[in-house]
């Protein structure tokens, strides 16, 4: 395909002068600028035809060079001289575009606004609360408008200033190679104000911290870590944009009994080595109240014994998880010399009874063998 001619790209006479060709290119350039355009193709071309025109007729020595053997005169891929891009094309470029997008001129949108900072905050509940939901308040930072100042944050007598690094517009454009990137204003921090005299008890601010108290609503089974939101109860707005959320994160207390795990609940219920050997009815706590169940004999330690839907009632899934019991059996400690006296002859009986009573001990007993021999 034939390259388009320059001038003709450009819609300039072949006498224009430079200053003729930088605003013919400008006009193009705003036109045809990807980010005014994203997705288009067709001003994508236009925008990279009129930039080789621009790169090409702005450059004297490129300009000649084209005006004497045209297309060939400066395409390095066509053998002519010209030479390849110079660096006078990226000053013209960040010059120009200085202008256009980079808020100094031009336009003339007011400051930024920002939505405020969500917070958060941590509440420390205990196991029953979690499993059984309540009401609670909590004391949270809030912000009023200074009355001194009226939320100017200026002295009373003064008023703000429009913010020298953004031109009020509380953002800045970082040129970085072809792309520019959109900050925040350090300076004013998006406000597009200055305080030259701040006032003194909101510290130029425009606000004072006060508390509000917020009522919350815990509801039943909530987990660790959960998170529960209030809207438009967190950080102000900048420039009048809407508040943050609070969100209030649970933090469970550890159990003197329990331990949670998803909607199950885990326990340890130490049973003598009496009670194991002869099973029996057992007391386990459980969140609503005592539970009985039956453990048979020959009980070992470490079996766990399941209590369905005793544990938590699932915030999200309604359905309650189950307790698990892990039973461990306890030695007896101090024991009086007429115990002593019962238990050897307990033991006695026992061996005498031989492997059926330990069939564990037994079976161990075994295995060491083997392993020495
Ligand atoms: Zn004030
Ligand atoms: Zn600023």
């Amino acid at each position: 395909m034939a390259k388009r001619d320059f001038y003709e790209i450009l819609g300039v006479a072949k006498n224009a002068s430079d200053d003729e060709i930088k605003k013919a290119y400008r006009k193009l350039a705003m036109k045809y600028h990807p980010d005014r355009n994203p997705d288009s193709k067709t001003a994508e071309d236009k925008f990279k035809e009129a930039k080789e025109a621009y790169e090409m007729l702005s450059d004297p020595q490129k300009r000649e060079a084209y005006d004497r053997y045209g297309h060939a005169g400066v395409d390095p891929n066509m053998g002519g001289g010209g030479g390849g891009h110079g660096a006078g094309f990226a000053d013209a470029f960040g010059d120009i575009f200085g202008d256009i997008f980079g808020g100094g001129r031009g336009r003339s949108s007011g400051p930024q606004v920002y939505r405020g900072a969500d917070l958060r905050y941590n509440l420390e509940i205990t196991l029953e609360q979690a499993a059984n939901g309540f009401d609670t308040t909590i004391r949270v930072p809030s912000y009023d408008e200074c009355e001194t100042c009226h939320g100017s944050g200026a002295k009373p007598g003064t008023s703000p200033v429009t913010c020298t690094t953004c031109a009020g517009h509380g953002q800045v454009r970082m040129q970085q190679g072809l792309f520019s990137i959109q900050q925040t204003c350090p300076k004013c921090h998006g406000t597009g104000k200055m305080i030259t005299d701040p006032c003194h008890p909101c510290n130029g601010t425009g606000r004072i911290k006060r508390n509000k108290t917020l009522e919350v609503k815990i509801p039943a089974g909530i987990d660790n870590g959960m998170r529960i939101r209030s809207s438009g109860n967190g950080e102000p707005g900048i420039n009048g944009g809407p508040p943050g959320d609070l969100y209030v994160e649970i933090h469970i207390k550890p159990h003197q009994v329990f331990q949670r795990e998803g909607d199950d609940l885990h326990c340890e219920i130490p049973i003598s080595f009496v009670k194991a050997a002869l099973g029996g009815d057992i007391e386990v706590p459980t969140l609503s109240g005592k539970a009985t169940f039956t453990i048979p004999e020959g009980t070992q330690s470490g079996k766990t014994f399941r209590l369905r839907s005793k544990g938590v009632k699932g915030v999200r899934s309604g359905y309650a998880g189950d307790l698990f019991c892990h039973v461990v059996i306890e030695t007896p400690v101090k024991l009086t010399e007429k115990q002593k006296e019962l238990l050897r002859n307990f033991e006695q009986l026992t061996t005498e009874g031989g492997s059926k009573h330990s069939p564990q001990s037994k079976s161990w007993m075994d295995k060491v063998k083997k392993f020495f021999e």
